[in-house]
């Protein structure tokens, strides 16, 4: 108490934090935990970021819950006992209220008050933080908790404005939900959000146009109730299994990749891997070979042994070729776990419309039209993704040393060392940054990972009495290098994806994430510190 008192006085804070998703909560009960004042901004009215934004029908996590959850406290996951296999969207905002009340954060969280600018005082080596309600504080560190996939996307379309229906984005749902029975509805976009939110809006509505540009791959979900045995062994092992998560490629532990490339094995060993994989539901089909995501001969045969079984389910034979993903290697666009989501199609009330050959050209007073023909629709559902990754931060008017802004340094694409931080922008962090694992991964490890490594920085600095710490060109350079290597050896450019930044008009197609694993990145990121902060200056 008397330490929030001190922090308004002064508007000055040790360190501002913005966004109260699963990385600010986080980050916020570290750093208090080390005496540091903190002031968290959230534009939401509540936590939750990702899961108090997306609440359309469906939404879920495709992580598995028993490893979508922090990992950090033992007394934490003891008090919380999870229900499915992948919770959905009400259980877990359910979950991050019950941290955010064990941890008693919402003290230090001004919500519905979005950053606007932030810019660095040399002089000082502070950074001075405006937001949308008038604040204007600062901090000697601030930390961007904005989110990968926190700034939703509708496409620029003609005539929207005219429309006479109502229209939401799967990304900002309304909070008391919407009703489409006996409703004409449009879907937009067929990637994760759309393959979960339309067997739902399916069983409600009249008559539902899918408008698909992208054909995705989808693999079975395989959702089912959490069994007492489930839970329990989870419980006694969990801090233990994250340990273990850190080591992985995808911050994962439920399934294990098969160390063998598909070269070694023989057809029918291949054929049993994948159909192994298939029947377990989840992402474990990824792990089928080694090189599945490497060589165009191994992703080629996980390739068509999904869209094999993809056509399976589909029995309306108009659809089938246009359901099956062909312009692209399986993985390197976002998996999407199918719930319903093929069989949503052989209904007779819902129609697919592609949009590939006949695009979408303008939304009207009474529909949207694809091609010379209009679909007329009382509701229309966009589930076009996100400006996925540099969006939210780029919203955000940064200037660092020198007045640069952080819009035109990364104008060509994002430039970070580690995905942490940028050089000319001392004491600014990022979480879950371009250039680190993040959404290659389960971000919850990634997420944490990042904050513990922040926590002890930010602790070497204010108990070395060192003023900031900043990124040196050489190491941005080599990191940026290092990553665009890793991707280069990958499959995963090869698509036009949203890691690429292609489903944002305009912006630069370089693939954002780093493609190393978690692990190895894990690896390094310690090595980084024990070094005391090698590639960093570190500034007296
Ligand atoms: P977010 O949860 O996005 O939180 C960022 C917060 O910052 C938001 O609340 C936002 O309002 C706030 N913010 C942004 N800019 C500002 C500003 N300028 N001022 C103030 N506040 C601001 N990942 C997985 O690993 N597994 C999954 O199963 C999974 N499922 C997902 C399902 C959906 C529908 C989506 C969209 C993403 C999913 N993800 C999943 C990724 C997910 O985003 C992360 O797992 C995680 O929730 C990110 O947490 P975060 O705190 O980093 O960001
Ligand atoms: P997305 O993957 O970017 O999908 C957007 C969809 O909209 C794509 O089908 C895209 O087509 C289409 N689209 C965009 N602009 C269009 C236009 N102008 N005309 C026609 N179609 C257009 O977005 P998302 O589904 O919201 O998912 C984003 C990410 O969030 C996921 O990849 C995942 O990481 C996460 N997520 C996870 C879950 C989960 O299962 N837990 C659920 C939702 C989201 P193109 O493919 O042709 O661009």
């Amino acid at each position: 108490m008397a330490q929030e008192a001190r922090a308004t006085a002064a508007k000055e804070f040790d360190a501002v934090i913005v966004g109260a998703g699963f990385a600010g909560m986080y980050m916020l009960h570290r750093l208090r935990s080390q005496g540091l004042s903190v002031r968290v901004f959230e534009a939401g009215e509540g936590v939750g970021g990702t899961w108090y934004w997306n609440r359309y029908p469906g939404a879920r996590c495709d992580v598995e819950s028993l490893e979508y959850q922090y990992g950090f406290s033992d007394e934490i996951q003891r008090g919380w006992t999870w229900t499915e296999r992948y919770a959905a969207q009400p259980e877990i905002l359910r979950y991050q209220n019950y941290v955010a009340d064990k941890l008693d954060l919402r003290r230090d969280i001004q919500f519905e008050t979005r950053v606007t600018a932030a810019a660095y005082d040399e002089r000082d080596a502070l950074w001075s933080i405006e937001t949308d309600r008038g604040d204007k504080v600062r901090a000697r560190f601030c930390i961007m908790a904005t989110g990968c996939l926190s700034a939703a996307r509708v496409p620029n379309f003609e005539g929207l404005d005219q429309f006479e229906g109502d229209w939401y984005h799967t990304g900002d749902w309304p909070h008391e939900g919407v009703d489409f029975t006996g409703k004409r509805v449009g879907v937009i976009g067929t990637g994760s959000s759309g393959v979960q939110s339309i067997p739902l809006i399916a069983e409600q509505a009249d008559q539902l146009y899918v408008f698909q540009r992208t054909a995705n791959f989808t693999l079975p979900a395989g959702n089912r109730p959490l069994t007492e045995q489930d839970v329990q062994k989870s419980k006694a092992s969990l801090l233990e299994d994250r340990a273990k998560a850190r080591t992985t490629a995808g911050g994962i532990i439920c399934f294990e990749y098969n160390e063998r490339p598909a070269e070694e094995m023989t057809f029918e060993e291949r054929e049993r891997e994948l159909s192994a994989r298939w029947n377990m539901g989840g992402f474990a089909f990824l792990g089928s070979f080694a090189d599945l995501m490497a060589t165009h001969e191994a992703n080629d045969h996980a390739a068509n042994f999904a869209r094999s079984r993809m056509s399976e389910i589909i029995k309306n034979p108009a659809v089938v070729d246009l359901l099956l993903p062909n312009d692209h290697p399986v993985g390197v666009k976002r998996l999407c776990l199918d719930t319903h989501y093929l069989e949503t199609f052989n209904l007779p009330h819902v129609e697919l419309v592609d949009v590939r050959s006949a695009p979408l050209k303008k939304i009207t007073a009474k529909g949207i039209v694809s091609g010379d023909k209009e679909y007329e629709v009382d509701c229309i559902v966009f589930a076009t993704g996100f400006d996925a990754m540099t969006g939210a931060l780029l919203s955000i008017d940064i200037a660092g040393k020198g007045g640069e802004k952080l819009r035109d340094k990364w104008a060509a694409g994002p430039r970070t060392y580690l995905g942490l931080g940028s050089a000319g922008f001392p004491n600014l962090f990022f979480i879950t940054g371009p250039g680190s694992p993040s959404v290659l991964s389960n971000m919850i490890v990634s997420i944490e990972q990042h904050v513990d490594w922040i926590s002890d920085c930010v602790k070497r600095l204010t108990t070395g009495n060192i003023r900031s710490i900043e990124a040196k060109a050489e190491a941005e350079n080599l990191w940026v290098d290092h990553v665009n290597e890793t991707a280069a050896a990958t499959l995963y450019p090869q698509a036009n994806s949203w890691y690429m930044g292609a489903n944002i008009p305009g912006k630069p197609r370089i693939f954002m994430p780093y493609a190393g694993g978690v692990g190895a990145y894990g690896e390094k990121l310690a090595e980084v510190a024990n070094a005391d902060y090698e590639g960093f200056a570190l500034g007296a």
